[in-house]
């Protein structure tokens, strides 16, 4: 049994392919062991001088349909299944090796990188973790999310989603955040996208490895979704399995209670980026 307050890295290497969502191509993805407070790091081995990326909020370029990072001429999209798979893990440190810019996609959902965890093995440091904690409530409001984070001695997430389009879309899920709780109940469900929004992406040049092998489609009161749901409210956990890989941008675990309301990953960033903020002012 581990100890939860020590930080871990992986054991050893371990390494997953496939088809990236955005740009269509197919990724081959590394995940390695890495020193204390060396947090989560991309490398990109395909440029020269494989230069790095630290997943950190300050580093954050875009956010629409996913969120990207980027450092000098290194971009990585779409990292928030990958890392969300490792700190609900319990993994504070890992270089991730990238040979594309973009992750594979997978199922859409983080549960195939916590298989490739799961080969790696879980090694602790022995060194303490340093826990992002709050001493007062924050909110946000941008557009139609709201994000509220209050201290809490857990890591909790309260989330709501609602597109408007049926009763089903309408939907609230909530629970502390473990490894345990993470895998069984946010790791598996998959991301999704509105069948009115495909072909203004298609058009926008995205979603070009999209399929109903990595994403479920909502239409009205119908949800597409290959061999079926896998939660009755499939939706609202993919929102909280976001919610965990951009907060994990903090560069460190969070104590709080994140109360969600129609999240995406402009107010997940934007909220991350004003947190970081107010750390440096001491105004936590
Ligand atoms: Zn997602």
């Amino acid at each position: 049994m581990f100890d939860p307050d020590i930080q871990k890295t992986l054991a050893g290497p371990a390494s997953y392919s496939g088809i990236a969502l955005h740009t269509g191509q197919r990724a081959r993805i590394t995940f390695m062991p890495a020193p204390a407070d060396s947090g989560i790091v991309f490398r990109r081995v395909d440029l020269p001088g494989r230069p790095e990326v630290q997943a950190i909020g300050s580093n954050v370029t875009e956010v629409m349909r996913g969120t990207t990072i980027k450092n000098g001429d290194a971009v990585i999209h779409t990292v928030e299944h990958v890392i969300a798979a490792l700190v609900s893990q319990g993994i504070d440190n890992c270089l991730i090796e990238m040979d594309r810019s973009e992750p594979p996609i997978a199922d859409g959902s983080s549960m195939p990188f916590i298989e490739v965890i799961d080969q790696a093995g879980i090694v602790e440091l022995g060194v303490p973790r340093r826990y992002f904690r709050v001493t007062r409530p924050h909110f946000l409001e941008l557009k139609h999310a709201l994000i509220t984070l209050v201290p809490d001695d857990k890591f909790r997430i309260s989330c709501t989603v609602k597109y408007d389009q049926s009763q089903l879309d309408v939907q609230f899920y909530q629970c502390e955040v473990t490894p345990e709780t993470f895998r069984k109940e946010l790791s598996r469900a998959r991301t999704f996208c509105s069948l009115s929004e495909l072909d203004q992406l298609m058009k926008a040049g995205l979603i070009r490895g999209g399929s109903l092998d990595n994403a479920n489609i909502i239409d009205g009161s119908c949800i597409f979704a290959k061999d079926g749901l896998r939660y009755p409210d499939e939706l609202v956990r993919h929102k909280m399995l976001d919610i965990v890989g951009d907060f994990a941008l903090l560069g460190r675990p969070l104590k709080g209670h994140i109360v969600a309301v129609k999240s995406g990953h402009p107010s997940n960033v934007t909220m991350v980026q004003k947190l970081l903020q107010l750390e440096k002012e001491g105004q936590l």
